[in-house]
């Protein structure tokens, strides 16, 4: 039988919520995976993917941070979704070395290291209305207590 799981956060986008966001979603994903080269992967996509929420979403405000995994034998699929203030042109975001905020110690570079680290990235934003970004990490090996139910 197919493995099937799925969880789902909600927070502030406090910074304090950084750590927890990448440590919750870690542990999750231990259900399907020893590989720990899989799990910091996830964690440091996770990572940078809730700053982008905490420091461009709401740049004056505290919103709400959406964060859901979903396990199955063949992948893990993490959607993190906020409700803030949008991206203009997802394009030019993703690009390397973009930042809107280059004055604010920001490298750029947090699209480019979510792609990197995880095998797809699918970015959709809407202006004044949100963004939500779809990461997905294919398994090549599924733990064997899940296999085994
Ligand atoms: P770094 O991640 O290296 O600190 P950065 O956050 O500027 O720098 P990226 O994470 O690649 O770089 O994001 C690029 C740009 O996309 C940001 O500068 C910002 O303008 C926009 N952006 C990213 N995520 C969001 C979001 N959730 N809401 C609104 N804008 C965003
Ligand atoms: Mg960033």
């Amino acid at each position: 039988m197919k493995y099937n799981n799925e969880m789902t956060l909600k927070f502030k986008s406090l910074s304090e919520n950084e750590a927890f966001a990448r440590a919750c979603v870690g542990s999750f994903c231990l259900a399907v995976t020893n590989d720990l080269e899989v799990i910091n992967d996830i964690k440091t996509a996770v990572s940078e993917a809730v700053t982008n929420c905490v420091v461009h979403a709401y740049p004056n405000v505290i919103g709400e941070i959406i964060i859901n995994v979903k396990l199955d034998d063949e992948q893990i699929i993490v959607s993190i979704s906020d409700f803030g203030i949008g991206i203009d042109n997802v394009e030019e975001a993703k690009e390397p070395f973009y930042t809107s905020k280059p004055d604010a110690e920001r490298s750029g570079m947090g699209f480019t290291v979510m792609e990197t680290f995880m095998d797809s990235m699918i970015v959709t934003s809407k202006k004044m209305q949100g963004t939500q970004v779809v990461l997905s990490k294919k398994l090549s090996e599924v733990k064997q207590a899940v296999v085994g139910g």
